[in-house]
């Protein structure tokens, strides 16, 4: 049977196949990107009354008006991103839908899109569904995996339609200082390349402070969502934001032919997203995460499995540590016999070669001491 070419280089999420596997009995799951907490209340009693008041139909492709402007007003007051209307504001089924539409709208076969390497695994299976062409600028476990004076040469030495940037970052849970930010900009800027910034973990940071690029360049998308912040990864809502309104037009033209819309009642659900009584809940949730971070971390370190002094991993919710110089997919595929699942690194990118990211999102830290007992046993 012959299928379409574009779907030569695109296999299925290795993150929900590994996931997959590490259900079985006995296994500590370390795979999941997404945490155990429960979405907040308020946004689940506002997404029911919305169901009992008929809220239940097709909305405006690009996102029920109150959303967007609620969306608007937070990337002004705490992101600094100017000249955004609601017309500027696309909301989605999903951070990834939004991520899609973005390059599918930019990105001809053979243009350049540049990622870091390593990136989350969607990014280069997206790019290559557009038929471009992935530049990976490597980062290093050894300068804690921000990108250093190579991987901006690296970006110097490509022609990139398009930069994507995520901060804090999957796998590697590392968040970009400002001032590499600004230096990615600097490069964007003089060889007028878009970026996208992913932001899904912008507030599930530890240490350090979140900078949104699309503050200082215009030509940005901001890519943010609900999935992480408010445990909302199965409800799919997620924006794109951009001062530039041509581009969410065009992002809109794929949205209206694809998903339509994003899920009316949820949607109305999603506004109680912005009131201080869900703030609090997303505290408390960092809060608990912090602690699963520093269990795991301080773990890690005493066991000697992780060894790079510059490695912090900051913000969302994943650890990736380099436990070899050797395949990760039998490190996985061991792992898994003596009980832990974890995703290998090398998916990611080759910089993830010997590593292994794990997820404390939805592990109990009874778990994690667990985890590091059987880690012990085998390292
Ligand atoms: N971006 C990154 C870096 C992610 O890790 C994920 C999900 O794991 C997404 C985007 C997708 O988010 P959403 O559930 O909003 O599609």
């Amino acid at each position: 049977m012959k299928f379409a070419s574009r779907l030569k280089r695109v296999n299925e999420s290795v993150t929900f196949r590994y996931s997959a596997l590490a259900k079985g009995e006995g296994v500590i799951n370390l795979t999941h990107g997404v945490t155990n907490f429960n979405t907040p209340k308020r946004i689940v009693d506002a997404t029911k009354k919305a169901i009992d008041e008929g809220k239940t139909i097709y909305t405006q492709t690009r996102g029920i008006p109150e959303l967007r402007k609620k969306i608007a007003e937070k990337l002004y007051r705490e992101n600094g991103i100017e000249g955004l209307d609601i017309d500027n504001i696309l909301v989605s089924t999903g951070a990834k839908q939004i991520i899609f539409e973005a390059v599918m709208a930019l990105i001809n076969k053979g243009d350049e899109v540049a990622i870091p390497d390593p990136s989350w695994v969607s990014y280069e299976s997206i790019i290559n569904i557009a038929q471009g062409k992935v530049v990976w600028l490597k980062t290093k476990p050894e300068n804690g995996f921000i990108p250093d004076d190579n991987f901006l040469s690296e970006l110097e030495n490509s022609n990139p339609k398009l930069i994507l940037i995520n901060s804090p970052n999957n796998p590697t849970g590392v968040v970009y200082p400002k001032r590499i930010i600004k230096k990615i900009v600097d490069i964007a800027e003089r060889k007028d390349s878009w970026i996208l910034s992913d932001e899904i973990y912008e507030k599930i940071i530890y240490e350090g402070e979140h900078f949104s690029p699309g503050s200082i360049y215009d030509k940005t998308i901001t890519v943010n969502g609900f999935s992480k912040e408010f445990s909302m990864t199965g409800w799919r809502l997620g924006y794109g934001a951009s001062p530039i309104r041509k581009i969410i037009d065009k992002m809109n033209i794929i949205q209206s032919q694809s998903v339509s819309c994003a899920v009316s009642f949820v949607q109305y659900g999603a506004l109680e997203a912005f009131s201080n009584n869900v703030k609090d809940d997303v505290k408390r949730m960092v809060n608990e995460l912090k602690i699963r971070r520093d269990l795991l971390v301080d773990g890690l370190k005493n066991i000697g499995l992780i060894n790079y002094k510059n490695y912090k991993p900051n913000g969302a919710f994943y650890v990736f540590p380099k436990l070899s110089d050797g395949n990760d997919i039998e490190i996985a595929d061991n792992l898994l016999r003596n009980g832990i699942g974890i995703i290998p690194g090398s998916p990611f990118g080759s910089s993830g070669r010997g590593c292994v990211r794990m997820s404390y999102g939805s592990i109990s830290k009874e778990k994690i001491g667990e985890v590091l007992k059987r880690l012990k046993k085998v390292s």
